[in-house]
């Protein structure tokens, strides 16, 4: 079994090729590189795909959803809640903008901040939550969206790794990851379950307003050329990577679909090892599993494992290892070791096994019957 990857970009560019380099030599033939009308028609396609929403393309996940809390009208201190569990951008922006990120502890079993820890946290400074649709799921949105109004709170969706999951409501209604709060975030990271070939991210929102604002921040600021009303930043989707994501929006779906047949395999094979713990799946919530994430059980050493499986030839990943009120840089917090042992404990437990959208049988059978040959 040679090269298993956690992704296998390779393989999937090699079964679309012919359409991928098509749709980046149209873009070099025209030389349209900034503002091309791919960018365009790729925003139209996702806001059709997403259920008819504003998608305002922009530089990369980071910047949408920095561009996001620009769009509030946020003062400096204001609060605003995200989970300790999630990748740094969630709560690097917050700061950036001196902003103060309100730190959470997050569900055991989803790993995803819960309305309860909001309830908890919530100040009259608060003024934004930021859910993050961790490894491929939707947050408890329906009573987050409760909790949010009950305060008067944004709420802004970070839906990076979770583009093309569906939240079911009790009421039956079903909407889009990234659809529900003011404004969602997301990234076309080459990795994530919507990729383009270098960085790329998008803002949705279903109010007009503020889509003409978010596009305006993106923008320099400007309305119209040359002439700025507000601080604003450069952030745009190069028209290359925009004419890659129309070629990939395409599959979405089929990717979903073959990400899922690999986590239901990998759930039938190890239900029943003693020494792990399968990721919950949320009833409310398809899953588009961005990360296929186990949890180790006390006894079970984790490097051990990982380097037993990379022996093996089966890489493995740690997301994460370190809780953000635990990162050097969020020191300046009043946060400190013991103030959410949840997110510390999963920091130690948890590891992702290789998922994508190219995985063979025969690679699927053998990265199981090797986690399983471990105990
Ligand atoms: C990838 C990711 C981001 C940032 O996206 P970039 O495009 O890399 O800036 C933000 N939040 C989460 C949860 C992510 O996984």
């Amino acid at each position: 079994m040679n090269n298993i990857q956690m992704v296998d970009l390779k393989r999937q560019y090699e079964n679309i090729k012919t359409e991928i380099d098509k749709g980046i030599q149209e873009v070099i033939d025209t030389t349209t590189f900034i503002n091309g009308p791919q960018v365009k028609i790729f925003a139209t396609n996702l806001g059709a795909y997403l259920g008819g929403t504003h998608v305002i393309p922009c530089a990369n996940g980071t910047d949408a959803l920095q561009i996001a809390l620009m769009a509030l009208d946020l003062q400096p201190g204001d609060e605003i809640i995200v989970p300790a569990f999630t990748y740094v951008a969630t709560a690097e922006v917050i700061g950036l903008l001196k902003l103060k990120p309100v730190l959470t502890e997050v569900d055991p079993e989803t790993f995803m901040i819960t309305p309860a820890e909001i309830e908890r946290v919530v100040t009259p400074r608060c003024r934004a939550i930021v859910p993050v649709h961790l490894y491929g799921q939707c947050a408890p949105m329906e009573e987050i969206l409760e909790v949010a109004k009950k305060h008067d709170l944004y709420v802004i969706e970070d839906t990076a790794q979770a583009i093309g999951a569906t939240y079911t409501f009790s009421d039956g209604r079903k909407a889009q990851a990234g659809t529900m709060g003011d404004i969602g975030c997301t990234s076309f990271f080459p990795s994530k379950n919507l990729g383009c070939y270098g960085d790329g991210g998008a803002m949705y929102t279903n109010n007009t307003e503020l889509a003409g604002k978010l596009h305006m921040i993106a923008n320099h600021g400007q309305a119209k050329k040359y002439h700025h009303s507000v601080i604003g930043c450069n952030s745009r989707l190069d028209t290359i990577q925009a004419a890659v994501l129309n070629v990939k929006l395409q599959n979405l779906d089929t990717y979903s679909a073959a990400r899922n047949t690999v986590a239901d395999a990998y759930d039938k094979s190890f239900a029943n090892l003693s020494w792990l713990k399968i990721p919950k799946r949320v009833s409310n919530s398809s899953h588009v599993y961005h990360q296929y994430t186990i949890q180790l059980t006390d006894a079970t050493d984790r490097d051990k494992l990982k380097a037993y499986l990379q022996e093996n030839g089966v890489p493995s990943m740690v997301y994460y290892p370190v809780s953000l009120h635990l990162q050097e840089a969020f020191k300046t917090q009043e946060f400190g070791e013991g103030d959410f042992p949840i997110c510390e404990d999963l920091c130690t437990r948890v590891l992702s096994l290789p998922i994508h959208t190219e995985m063979d049988q025969e690679t699927l059978t053998y990265i199981i019957e090797t986690v399983k040959s471990y105990k």
